[in-house]
């Protein structure tokens, strides 16, 4: 097995998940059986109690493990499901090392920061093992020369000792260009590059990351200040669109230079579909407005197009293969409740994932818009949920009709808690309390989710408390919102798509997991065709 660790320097968010996604489909293009792992510096034990605009979107994968949005990235570029094993935060890993002492499992030795260091190469080594990987790519979070992921390169360096022609480090660092001179500077990679020589490590390639490409001159002073060659020094310009990435890589040998860092031979080329995908994306004019109604647009480090990036991802995987460019719109729901006028000229609107009261009612307007207008409207998960509750209020004339989470004295709760998650919740035990994870769905015939898929049995994504109360089934079904989705046991409702409406469809799940670029989401494309046919 051999094992590739992907670092950062200078600064962050220079796309670390973007440039390990595209090695990871490079190595696979190549002919190798890739997993790709985020090592993350968080004590939190998983993504699920980070706030989205603090921490960009959860992501969750198919066994219910909550993620950050690489993940997404990785799985995107792979086009393959990952699982547990792809990531690791630094708080998950203590928790087993304490866990362990507790259990008596060190046989009485002293517990120290190295047992920590071993459990990470552990991990490493499982995660290849039981993926039945030949190589593994290790993405460290953090940046180079901060103290919070120090151990994550020391597992690194132990690991290329015992192992020198299976491991080696690519480093991504970043050459910023001074505004006042328009001159690009190249001190700062080389200190990150110190950096990593102190904690003992010696990066085999370099991406440079910069705003336009790295020139010759620059290349050969990077490789003198850091003893590299000049070809191991990967020009990574800023690109209009991030899918242009791997062949960037490609072009400059990237897959040649890494793979005879870890002695292997190209089994293979095959990066036709991909560059067929990228083409489609350059070809895509035709523009398509769409709105997307949310509450998780205040500016932080974070911004919206983090919070969602898979609702975006998916839009624009299914745009482009459609011809169409997507236009997203960002609106707040709480602007909508004061000016629903903010919602005319749209071809589409999608109400998203949430949580919580806040800007509820903006929502609900914005789905009667779409309802009413006969707007597409997709609703992501919390937009089926409030979809019904719209739907209860403003058809069946339940006017306080509401979801237990909103409301809890509603007298019409059409969207409440299962009663075996009610009392851990009523207990605070937050973590655990969600149904997470993938889960069969059957689709009922004559429904266009049905042609949509093309099949009557799917498994989709979740990450929700809260489900559509049976009670209410008969009502709504009669007045034209059908159940077109459930659990198998018929008795959880997943799918829910309104009669005579050119697209109002809203899942219990969370259909912009599985988008992938050269396999769009049915769902997603159904949308997208249905909203290119609004003239506005
Ligand atoms: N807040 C809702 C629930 O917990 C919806 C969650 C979501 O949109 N992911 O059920």
């Amino acid at each position: 097995m051999k094992y590739i660790f992907i670092s950062g320097g200078v600064i962050s968010g220079i796309g670390k998940g973007i440039a390990t996604a595209s090695i990871a489909l490079l190595l696979k293009s190549a002919g190798y059986k890739v997993t790709p792992l985020k090592m993350d510096p968080y004590l939190n034990v998983d993504a699920g109690t980070m706030n989205p605009l603090t921490h960009g979107e959860t992501f969750v994968l198919d066994d219910g493990r909550e993620t950050d949005q690489d993940l997404g990235h990785y799985e995107r570029y792979l086009n393959q499901s990952l699982n547990s094993h792809s990531i690791h935060t630094q708080g998950s890993i203590y928790l087993s090392v304490i866990q362990k002492e507790r259990n008596l499992e060190y046989d009485g030795d002293s517990v120290d920061i190295n047992n920590v260091t071993q459990e990470i190469i552990r991990r490493i080594q499982v995660a290849g093992k039981e993926t039945d990987a030949d190589i593994v790519l290790i993405e460290i979070g953090g940046t180079a020369g901060e103290y919070q992921n120090v151990l994550f390169l020391e597992a690194n360096r132990l690991l290329k000792l015992k192992k020198p022609n299976d491991v080696a480090h690519v480093h991504i660092t970043y050459l910023p260009v001074i505004p006042s001179i328009g001159e690009m500077k190249s001190k700062p990679a080389q200190m990150s590059v110190k950096d990593l020589n102190a904690a003992g490590i010696m990066p085999d390639i370099l991406l440079a990351r910069s705003p336009f490409n790295i020139d010759l001159p620059r290349i050969k002073k990077l490789a003198f200040a850091t003893g590299l060659e000049p070809e191991d020094i990967i020009p990574a310009p800023d690109v209009r669109n991030i899918y242009e990435v791997p062949l960037n890589f490609e072009n400059a040998s990237l897959t040649a230079r890494l793979l005879k860092k870890i002695k292997l031979r190209r089994r293979n080329k095959d990066l036709a579909e991909w560059k067929s995908f990228v083409k489609k994306v350059e070809a895509a004019n035709k523009p398509l407005k769409i709105a997307i109604v949310g509450k998780y647009f205040a500016t932080g480090e974070f911004t919206l197009a983090d919070s969602y990036v898979s609702v975006i991802e998916s839009l624009r995987q299914a745009a482009f293969s459609l011809g169409l460019r997507p236009e997203v719109s960002w609106i707040d729901a709480s602007a909508v409740l004061k000016d629903p006028k903010l919602l005319h000229g749209y071809q589409g609107i999608i109400v998203p994932g949430g949580f919580g009261a806040r800007d509820i009612e903006g929502k609900i307007v914005a789905i009667k818009y779409a309802r009413e207008k006969k707007i597409p409207y997709f609703g992501l998960c919390y937009g089926m949920q409030l979809a019904t509750v719209e739907f209860a209020r403003n058809v069946l004339g339940l006017k306080d009709a509401n979801s237990t989470e909103v409301d809890p004295k509603s007298s019409n709760p059409i969207i409440h808690i299962m009663p075996d998650q009610e009392k851990k919740v009523l207990e605070k035990d937050y973590g655990g309390t969600m149904r997470l994870g993938a889960w069969e769905c059957v689709i009922k015939d004559n429904t266009l989710v049905r042609k949509l898929y093309g099949k009557k049995h799917i498994s989709e994504r979740h990450r929700h408390r809260y489900e559509f109360n049976n009670d209410y089934r008969e009502a709504i079904e009669k007045k034209g919102l059908k159940i077109a989705g459930t659990s198998p046991d018929g008795h959880l409702v997943e799918i829910v798509e309104l009669e005579k409406h050119p697209f109002f469809i809203g899942t219990q799940f969370h259909p912009e997991l599985k988008g992938r670029p050269l396999d769009p989401h049915p769902l997603f494309l159904g949308f997208v065709e249905a909203s290119a046919k609004v003239r506005v």
